[in-house]
């Protein structure tokens, strides 16, 4: 068995946490953020990010896990009612054989619809507009 690679803080996601470039944010608080997917795999794909770093789950801190899984929730709600989804797909991928690409943990929250196919993962980039509006629209759900 390999040993992990190490966390490292050039990854586009520790970028976003240090506001170095842009995200449509939808929550954050003291230990977790959440923003828009640009390359959603639905409308209203979110992803769910504790601000602690660790590369994935398998070397997070558990008290970190368990404040992120409760904004996996409040997000999952949020964005079932704003899409007015059947249900939600929550994901999380651990090294690229599991189809990680970005290594900083994270929580794919992502509305699903009855008979709707999920877009690729990693896909399409979706124009700004629509998610700065999809956004707006969960933050207000989120209160
Ligand atoms: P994963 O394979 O779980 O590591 O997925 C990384 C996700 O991050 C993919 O769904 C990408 O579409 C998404 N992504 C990549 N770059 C950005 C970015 N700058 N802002 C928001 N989402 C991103």
């Amino acid at each position: 068995m390999t040993s992990p690679a190490a966390y490292d803080d050039n990854n586009i996601f520790a970028k976003i946490l240090r506001g170095e470039i842009p995200s449509h944010r939808v929550y954050e608080d003291e230990h977790t953020i959440a923003f828009m997917d640009v390359m959603p795999q639905a409308p209203g794909h979110v992803l769910v990010l504790p601000k602690a770093p660790s590369r994935n789950l398998l070397d997070a801190d558990p008290a970190t896990l368990t404040h992120a899984i409760t904004v996996v929730q409040k997000v999952a709600n949020a964005v079932k009612d704003v899409f007015d989804a059947d249900g939600v797909f929550i994901a999380q991928f651990n090294e690229p054989a599991a189809g990680q690409t970005v290594f900083h943990l994270h929580f794919h929250v992502i509305p699903r619809h009855e008979g709707v196919a999920l877009k690729p993962h990693s896909g399409k980039m979706e124009d700004g507009a629509v998610l700065a509006a999809n956004a707006e629209k969960i933050r207000a759900a989120l209160g």
